[in-house]
């Protein structure tokens, strides 16, 4: 589903990626972690194009995302994924409603009653029916996440990246956030997952990526890379964190 072929990546004269191949199946669940500066982000936005690389290959769906094309392909191409960062970035003048039902009425051109049928059942789904007419600044941070999560799945992509979703929450909304995603995972989505929340990755992930140095060292199932990694320096990584 998102396949990275011989994918480098130079910021300057930086290398920030070196010669990735890995392949997320359909209905997969991928977490990436690695250090700070790894590459985690770099290559987590290398797939949708929001970083530009050098040489290689990444397909989503099977579209080739960095081949030539002009920016409204490219804008078609990015809308269908779905990208949760680790800020929100909701419209602050919009209502959550609004927000969801923002792209597929602007990009896909859906009618306003339906866009707003599927935006509640989606707001529904993450557990914020009730807080539909809210603006931004009067939900929670996890609520603003969820909310952020319920935009992008209006588009209907094959495939979520997150990048850190739950890093900038308080420590008790982490579990809110999380559970939407266990349970986008358990629908059979297929995710590509920064993440450093090592008991999510245990238990929802079915590849976990280790990177270090833009390199992905390591890529295992999740009890092998928690019980026996393998690289030495997927070994220091754990046991830093313990
Ligand atoms: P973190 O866990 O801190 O988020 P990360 O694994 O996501 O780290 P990246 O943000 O992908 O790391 O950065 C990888 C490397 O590329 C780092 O050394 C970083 O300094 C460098 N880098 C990232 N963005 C740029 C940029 N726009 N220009 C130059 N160098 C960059
Ligand atoms: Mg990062």
């Amino acid at each position: 589903m998102i396949s990275f072929s011989n994918v480098n990546k130079w910021y300057g004269d930086y290398r920030a990626l070196t010669d990735i191949n890995a392949e997320v199946a359909k209905g997969q669940v991928v977490v990436v972690c690695g250090p700070s500066g790894s590459g985690k982000s770099t290559l987590i936005r290398t797939v949708n194009r929001l970083e530009e690389i050098r040489s290689g290959h990444i397909t989503v769906d099977g579209k080739d995302m960095h081949a030539p094309m002009g920016s409204a392909q490219l804008n078609r191409l990015r809308s269908r994924i779905g990208f949760v960062f680790q800020s929100f970035n909701l419209f602050p003048h919009l209502s959550a409603l609004d927000n969801v039902m923002l792209s597929p009425m602007h990009v896909n051109g859906v009618k306003r009653a339906e866009a707003r049928d599927k935006a509640m059942q989606l707001l529904e789904r993450v557990g914020l029916a009730a807080k539909a007419l809210s603006f931004p600044a009067q939900l929670s941070g996890g609520q603003q996440q969820r909310v952020a999560i319920a935009r992008a799945l209006a588009m209907e992509p094959p495939a979520m990246l997150f990048d850190e979703p739950t890093s900038a929450l308080d420590p008790e909304m982490v579990g809110e956030v999380l559970a939407v995603m266990r349970s986008l995972a358990s629908d059979g989505m297929t995710m590509m997952c920064v993440t450093h929340e090592m008991g999510f990755a245990r238990e929802v992930a079915d590849r976990v990526w280790f990177m270090d140095a833009g390199c992905i060292l390591e890529s295992a199932d999740p009890e092998t890379f928690f019980l026996k990694p393998q690289h030495p320096r997927a070994q220091r990584f754990l046991s830093d964190l313990r």
